[in-house]
């Protein structure tokens, strides 16, 4: 199926979409094997996201992650158009639009096997685009860092109903609808967005979105933050038909995982 075709089929209309109710963590499509886009011949044969099954999937000693982020950041809070050539495009809610905060350069790093790369955004999916046999959360994080070489990895974080997050509620006080002006949020703990533990999943996939960009860096954490239901239900209620990308075929690429037996 051409991404065009599977964007319309996936997009509604904001006004008269109902928002998605509960928080299971189980989704009926959560069994359908990968779309569409590798199989149509599309960008390539390491994309992603993928699903992380135990027999793909082998324990190692991964380099350890030396998180730089910082806990009082200015991040300017703007939405991501797909849309912007289309007459409706404010109203529509295209799966691979988002909310985005963005970072000034230098302000969060994170280094591992020596390399530092930069944190230059972070932004949301609902529901997760990463599972975990057939586990989805409703919500993912992407905080994506670049190298002084242009080199991309993503850590994701994935978020669980529980207790308030206040850095996520402030962020979400700023979720900035299309075709409105960016709004600036200061005193972000960029670093209580993270999980304590730093375990993860480590694979070689592809952005998300077009132009689904191969050779990056994938770095699930293991452990999900929490938000509180209603902070969760705020985004949500922002992409009430989601906006994730399906998991995509793993091709022979093996998940290595530093989190212990599944
Ligand atoms: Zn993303």
């Amino acid at each position: 199926m051409l991404r065009t075709s599977h964007s319309l089929h996936r997009r509604a209309l904001l006004q008269g979409a109902a928002v998605v109710a509960g928080l299971t963590a189980l989704s009926s499509s959560a069994g359908a094997s990968a779309t569409s886009t590798t199989s149509a011949g599309g960008p390539g044969s390491r994309q992603s996201p993928i699903r992380i099954r135990p027999s793909t999937t082998e324990p190692a000693h991964l380099p350890t992650l030396h998180v730089h982020y910082p806990h009082d950041a200015t991040v300017t809070m703007t939405y991501v158009r797909e849309d912007a050539d289309e007459p409706d495009g404010c109203t529509v809610r295209g799966d691979e639009e988002t909310v985005r905060a963005e970072l000034p350069p230098g302000v969060g790093s994170l280094t591992v096997a020596g390399v530092t790369y930069g944190l230059r955004q972070f932004h949301w999916h609902t529901p997760s685009e990463h599972l975990v046999v057939a586990r989805e959360y409703p919500i993912e994080m992407h905080f994506v860092h670049q190298d002084s070489s242009g080199h991309t990895l993503v850590v994701g974080v994935w978020v669980t109903p529980g207790p308030t997050n206040r850095t996520l509620g402030h962020l979400y006080d700023h979720l900035v609808s299309e075709c409105t002006a960016d709004d600036p949020v200061g005193h972000i703990d960029v670093g209580a967005l993270l999980p304590r533990r730093h375990t993860s999943y480590r694979y070689d996939g592809s952005l998300t979105t077009a132009p689904y960009t191969e050779g990056v860096q994938w770095v699930m954490l293991t452990d999900p933050i929490t938000a509180s239901p209603r902070q969760i239900d705020r985004f949500r209620a922002m992409f009430p038909t989601g906006n994730r990308r399906d998991v995509q075929d793993l091709n022979g690429r093996v998940v290595r995982t530093d989190r212990g037996p599944f």
